[in-house]
């Protein structure tokens, strides 16, 4: 599988001045993000400073109210200019994402959880996607489990289903929300596991995560978030090893 069709190192994402208000609370203060091919990114910081939130506005399950959005190949989306909410929904083609707590649709099996996506929104044929489906599942070590239901799986099993899914939609750019925070502890290994193996694939990932020695192991930059805003952002040697700012140390030393 090929992860990212456009060159080396060229921008996937391009963020400037993201501003989100959940009624009288301003959430996102001008947030400004690069994401460039097989770049692994994590986005950490106090619960409350605006992570998720980052997510599904690229994810187009929030509406910005000021700032624009372009993935590669895809035109500019500015929320000054209240786009319309198919532009605003069409952000979705460019990346895929991965919850905190899964949302498989219960009702359906796993392989079926896998196909959903590539059948009812991009109208791929259905063998295909099942082949396709069952070789992600494969990948992720849980071919045996296609016919089984969500319920019926760990929640380590559930995640590694999330990601299949997130894979199936051949995204360029994988957002993780917190992946493993809903998870005990004995199940985060095998889903960091399958992280780091996407990573080591060149898969390009914004990943929002807790796991600080996680991120200092296989990201390639991490951004710091507090307040909603970024307060410190480079190469984990800087920001979790010697961060400049304060803020970012009392929170990187309590963590790490
Ligand atoms: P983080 O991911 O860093 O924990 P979030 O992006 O989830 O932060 O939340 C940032 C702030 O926005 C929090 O104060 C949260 O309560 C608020 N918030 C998030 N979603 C909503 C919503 N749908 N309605 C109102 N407030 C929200």
């Amino acid at each position: 599988m090929s992860p990212n069709e456009n060159p080396a190192g060229s921008d996937v994402l391009t963020v400037r001045g993201l501003h989100k208000r959940f009624g009288p609370v301003e959430v996102l203060k001008g947030i400004d993000l690069d994401i460039r091919r097989g770049q692994v990114v994590a986005l950490i910081g106090p619960s409350g400073s605006g992570k998720t939130t980052v997510l599904r506005c690229l994810n187009g399950l929030e509406v910005p109210g000021l700032g624009t959005v372009q993935f590669a190949e895809g035109a500019a989306v500015d929320f000054g200019s209240k786009p319309p909410r198919r532009t605003v929904s069409g952000l979705r083609e460019h990346s895929a994402m991965v919850f905190q707590h899964y949302n498989l649709f219960p009702h359906r099996t796993v392989l079926e959880n896998v196909m959903e996506g590539p059948v009812r929104v991009q109208r791929r044929p259905r063998e295909e996607a099942s082949a396709d489906a069952l070789a992600l599942l494969e990948r992720v070590g849980l071919a045996d489990k296609s016919d089984s239901y969500p319920y019926q799986l760990s929640g380590g099993q559930q995640q590694r289903v999330g990601i299949a899914r997130a894979l199936a939609l051949k995204p360029r750019l994988l957002l993780f929300d917190e992946p493993t925070s809903a998870l005990d502890p004995e199940l985060v290994g095998e889903v960091l596991e399958a992280i780091r193996e996407l990573a080591a694939e060149g898969w390009t990932m914004l990943l929002v995560t807790h796991e600080l020695r996680f991120a200092r192991d296989v990201a390639d930059r991490v951004i710091f978030m507090d307040g909603g805003v970024v307060v410190e952002e480079g190469p984990p040697s800087e920001v979790l090893a010697a961060p400049k700012q304060e803020r970012t140390r009392q929170f990187v030393q309590r963590l790490l």
